[in-house]
């Protein structure tokens, strides 16, 4: 993508596999991601939803989390503000529908950048796989010797590109962002997100969780080329982020640590328990009520964990 396409296409289309967003009246359906719809109030500001829809592996899975939305919504405001002086951000408030109450917020709508801005401290995932074929992570070379949880010596920028519809992300290096969106908005991008992640990983170590890594987004207002970027989207929720019990975390166990979020959807969906394979066609099966429980309880517990606040 060159200079001059640096923002995403028009909000407008959907997933295939997304149920079709409810109507609010009064308010314009804009676009459905796979847990947010998103519609334009009548001022002109953008309703942001979150669903109870749940995501694993580029699929909007066949059941929904109760409360997952409200969860993730109440989350990410309260980060926002734990983050506020470091970055602004798109929340303009949560005087929202009655429909919606307490899983949406009215937020300034933005010309999103097109680049996934994931802050690292730890090792996994597809930072793990790059690592071991390749020694480094988007460009950033690493000591020899990390396993699977491993402590990164210091916390790193590795960006993805935002995939088109029904494809992955992709992790770029750096270089690879300077030509995406500028080399101003690079850096700009770069400080940031290893600011949000350095301010929030210490706020959640004082809770006992590790914030293994976090993907943020940013924008600023189609109309003002000029605006300082601003944190969009949500902010590090366990949809957005890897969180791990502090006192479990054991580099290298067996499985991974274990997480409070998706990853134990994640796992039920790769085991023989689901039936279900993950490199075929077909849409993954519902989650068990067990599982569904489970999920709910990770969601909760990581909310009560982070803000002290019980989850009502
Ligand atoms: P995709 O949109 O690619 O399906 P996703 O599944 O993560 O990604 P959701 O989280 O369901 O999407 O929907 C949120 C969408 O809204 C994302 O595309 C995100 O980039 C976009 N977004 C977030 N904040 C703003 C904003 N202030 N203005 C415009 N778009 C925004
Ligand atoms: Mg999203």
């Amino acid at each position: 993508m060159s200079d001059g396409d640096a923002t995403r296409a028009p909000l407008g289309a959907a997933l295939p596999n997304i149920p079709p967003a409810p109507a609010i009246p009064g308010f314009t359906h804009v676009y459905s991601g796979k847990v947010r719809d998103l519609y334009r109030a009548p001022d002109g500001a953008l309703l942001f939803v979150a669903s109870d829809r749940i995501s694993a592996f580029d699929w909007v899975l066949p059941t929904t989390i109760p409360d997952k939305g409200a969860i993730l919504t109440r989350l990410s405001l309260w980060w926002f503000e734990r983050v506020a002086d470091l970055v602004g951000n798109h929340v303009l408030g949560t005087a929202v529908p009655e429909a919606v109450a307490g899983r949406a917020m009215l937020c300034r709508p933005l010309a999103m950048l097109p680049v996934e801005c994931v802050a690292r401290g730890y090792l996994t995932g597809s930072g793990l796989v790059e690592y071991r074929a390749t020694g480094a992570v988007c460009g950033v070379p690493l000591p020899e010797g990390l396993v699977d949880g491993s402590a990164l010596p210091t916390p790193i920028f590795t960006p993805a590109t935002k995939a088109e519809l029904g494809t992955h992300d992709e992790n770029v290096d750096f270089a690879t962002v300077q030509r995406t969106v500028g080399d101003r908005d690079a850096h700009v991008l770069r400080d940031l997100t290893l600011a949000v992640y350095g301010r929030a990983e210490g706020i959640a170590r004082e809770r006992g969780i590790i914030l293994a890594d976090t993907k943020l987004e940013f924008g600023r207002p189609a109309e003002d080329p000029d605006a300082p970027l601003v944190l969009a989207d949500e902010v590090l929720t366990p949809d957005s982020s890897r969180l791990w019990p502090a006192d479990r975390w054991q580099p290298g166990q067996p499985g991974g640590q274990p997480s409070y979020d998706k990853q134990y959807v994640r796992d039920w969906l790769a085991s023989p328990a689901s039936g279900w394979d993950r490199t075929g066609d077909d849409p993954p099966p519902p989650l068990p009520e067990a599982v569904v429980e489970r999920t709910r309880a990770l969601y909760v517990q990581a909310y009560e964990q982070l803000t002290g606040q019980r989850w009502a």
